[in-house]
């Protein structure tokens, strides 16, 4: 059995988390005390914080890692090409899916404390958000708001940082995705492989043998614990 602290840990604790329904998101507490302040700063300079991914359950990151699995969702290389699943070995079945996607359990948005953002002022009501590099480089539709985002963080205007900002082979590179640091921490600090080896071998989770045995090195590289 796991402690209140592992639950949260694992993404199997719904309980603790706060809805906004200004962000139509659920958070920790904390965490979305210090988004909502981050979004008035962001309306200074007109622009419109909008979360596009907030908490995410072990349940939800369990399907969209077993569709994905399975070929019913879309696999993309590091070019953000799709891959046929059915041609790749399942190790290379594994590894393909966690450039893009977490291992559930292994999520740090199932911790309440992270959340992908964006800023909305200077785009279409009916464009479609990819969370992809280009739309926040150059002339992308939310370069601008990443710009302002880079010396708000560089300032420690806040405390969110971004843990995926850069690519070190592992997950491709997330600038969209901020982590609050001072509860983020706390959870990195007591997550272990152990923890997430005991919740695994115990879920419905496809690949999961190819998983289980690679469970060194997928911790190693593709889990972000600081
Ligand atoms: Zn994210």
């Amino acid at each position: 059995m796991f402690d209140p602290i592992q639950r949260q840990l694992l993404g199997l604790d719904e309980n603790f988390l706060a809805h906004s329904p200004e962000l139509n998101s659920r958070l920790h507490p904390a965490t979305l005390a210090a988004v909502l302040d981050l979004r008035a700063r962001a309306a200074k300079f007109d622009f419109d914080l909008r979360i596009a991914s907030s908490f995410r359950s072990f349940e939800r990151q369990l399907l969209i890692w077993n569709n994905k699995a399975l070929g019913l969702r879309p696999v993309l290389d590091s070019a953000g090409a799709s891959l046929d699943v059915h041609r790749l070995s399942d190790r290379e079945k594994v590894f393909a899916i966690l450039r893009w996607s977490a291992l559930p359990g292994a999520s740090r948005h199932h911790w309440g404390t992270d959340l992908d953002v964006y800023g909305a002022a200077h785009i279409d009501p009916d464009y479609q958000i990819q969370l992809t590099v280009a739309e926040t480089e150059n002339d992308g539709p939310f370069a601008q708001f990443h710009r302002w985002l880079d010396v708000e963080l560089r300032q420690g205007a806040c405390q969110f940082y971004r843990p995926y900002a850069e690519d070190r082979g592992g997950i491709a590179p997330e600038p969209w995705h901020l982590s609050y640091a001072p509860l983020a921490k706390n959870y990195a600090q007591v997550f272990t492989q152990e923890l997430l080896r005991e919740q695994l071998e115990q879920a419905p989770l496809e690949l999961k043998d190819t998983v289980l045995e690679n469970l060194d090195e997928i911790f190693q590289c593709y889990i972000r614990v600081d």
